[in-house]
């Protein structure tokens, strides 16, 4: 037998294709829209993600929040993508691209590639703060949002048996950081845990003194939503007694104190970090490729500078005249996003010219706590109950893999009509020197 060199010995192994080889990278929205809809074309699917499961991450606040089971909003990805003819997925971290070479490196190996597809969203931007990024709580994957859920758990399990009143107010103060949709959700469902559940469990503390604090650097909330929506979602946070702080810029934290750019200091053992999110693409792309962090784009999802290689979600950057900052980095550009590349791919086939990608707008929603949201559809902007109903139906909808729409949805009738919340489970507990860094 021929012995391997160590050249070869590096590549993933894969079957020999006739077709052009597609290497996708991230195994979201965009990812797995793309994949979807190139079943049954002549290309060569490869898709790497360095998890084996797609995450649906509009509810990871809802599993930091103990609402809903983490399998819920996770679906394995060779399960989802198993019709697709042609296709193999590797469980891998992709760590750099070389666009000249044509191939990818990732911990398992390398890769050639016809075309590459970098679908890698985003990871939390802590703006350079060292100390923010120690010790505060991000809120982008599963064993984050479940890291989350033990702390909260565990800082009121020893806040029973603290005899130390700082210390117990400490443990009891939640400050989120970030007033866009993630940080208001989190904060609201924080709010309706104290409301609601929380005082049945412990009843030995005193739920007066449990405070939640929400700072947002700007002066208003939900600032990619109207201002109706804005105002009304500081409403519904006043409801849930959520001590919201607009213009308020968070200098530092260490773990215990929070000290804000106007000097004052917030005494806490739980800081979240929902202030922004930064472009996630892997090393060796060509400076020109990169713009604001994100890929920059065509209007075909080209990848500047870098020849055969698209970018599709949150990662890439399309500017046009209707946005000139890019597309908001949100669920349904992505989705739009792999399907148009889709079709684009199949008109290569085909050697037809590619079309441009435009965004249909289908509006943004957020919710505060039961029977609360906000929705904007175009000239339409409306709250309540009604808001509410169309939040669920459209995150039930948006559900990856039908068994999960049907636990969630078992989920939430469960929670509305008992008032509780069932995944109040510590299952490993948190401590934070194995807080996962991104
Ligand atoms: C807490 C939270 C709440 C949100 N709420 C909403 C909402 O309510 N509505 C809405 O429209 N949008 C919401 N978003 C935004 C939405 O989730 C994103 O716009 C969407 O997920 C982008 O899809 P994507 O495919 O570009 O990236 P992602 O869905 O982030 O997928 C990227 C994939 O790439 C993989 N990956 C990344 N780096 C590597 C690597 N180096 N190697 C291997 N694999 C890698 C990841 O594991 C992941 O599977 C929310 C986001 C967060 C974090």
């Amino acid at each position: 037998m021929e012995e391997l060199t160590s050249n070869q010995l590096n590549k993933i192994p894969i079957s020999a294709s006739p077709f052009p080889r597609i290497v996708i990278l991230g195994g979201g929205f965009a990812g797995i829209n793309l994949i979807k809809r190139l079943n049954k074309q002549r290309y060569q699917i490869v898709l790497f993600d360095r998890n084996n499961y797609h995450t649906f991450q509009p509810l990871l606040y809802q599993v930091a929040t103990a609402g809903l089971e983490p399998d819920s909003i996770a679906d394995p990805l060779r399960k989802q993508l198993e019709p697709v003819k042609n296709f193999y997925f590797r469980m891998a971290e992709v760590f750099s691209v070389d666009p000249e070479r044509k191939t990818i490196s990732t911990e398992i190996g390398e890769l050639d590639y016809d075309y590459l597809v970098v679908a890698t969203g985003t990871k939390t931007n802590y703006f350079g703060n060292d100390s923010i990024m120690q010790n505060a709580f991000p809120l982008k994957q599963i064993p984050q949002a479940l890291d989350l859920r033990s702390h909260l758990l565990q800082n009121f399990e020893a806040a029973t048996i603290s005899r130390d009143e700082q210390e117990i107010d400490s443990r009891m103060t939640i400050v989120v950081v970030g007033g866009g949709p993630t940080g208001v959700e989190v904060s609201g469902a924080i709010g309706e845990l104290k409301k609601n559940v929380l005082p049945n469990d412990y009843p030995e503390l005193d739920f007066k003194r449990m405070r939640i604090i929400l700072l947002e650097g700007l002066g208003r909330l939900l600032n990619g939503m109207s201002d109706k929506s804005g105002e009304k979602s500081l409403e519904y946070l006043k409801k849930f007694e959520v001590d919201v702080r607009l213009n308020t810029m968070v200098k530092s934290y260490d773990g215990l104190k929070v000290t804000l750019d106007n000097g004052d200091i917030i005494n806490t053992h739980t800081l979240i970090w929902a202030a922004g999110v930064q472009g996630n693409y892997p090393d060796g792309f060509p400076e020109d490729s990169i713009n604001h962090g994100r890929l920059l784009v065509d209007e075909f999802n080209q990848v500047k500078g870098a020849k055969d290689v698209y970018a599709i979600g949150d990662i890439s950057l399309m500017l046009s005249d209707e946005y000139p900052k890019g597309h908001p980095q949100v669920a349904q550009v992505a989705i739009q996003q792999g399907r148009h590349l889709a079709k684009n791919l199949k008109y290569a086939l085909k050697d037809k010219p590619m079309e441009p990608f435009e965004y249909h707008d289908k509006g943004s929603m957020a919710t505060i706590g039961r029977n609360k949201a906000v929705v904007d559809i175009g000239k339409l902007k409306f709250g309540g109950f009604a808001a509410w109903i169309i939040w669920m139906f459209i995150h039930l909808v948006s559900l990856v893999g039908f068994r999960n729409k049907i636990i969630v949805l078992s989920n939430w009738i469960w929670n509305y009509f008992t008032y509780d919340k069932g995944t109040r489970l510590i299952i490993r507990r948190f401590v934070m020197k194995n807080k996962i860094m991104e």
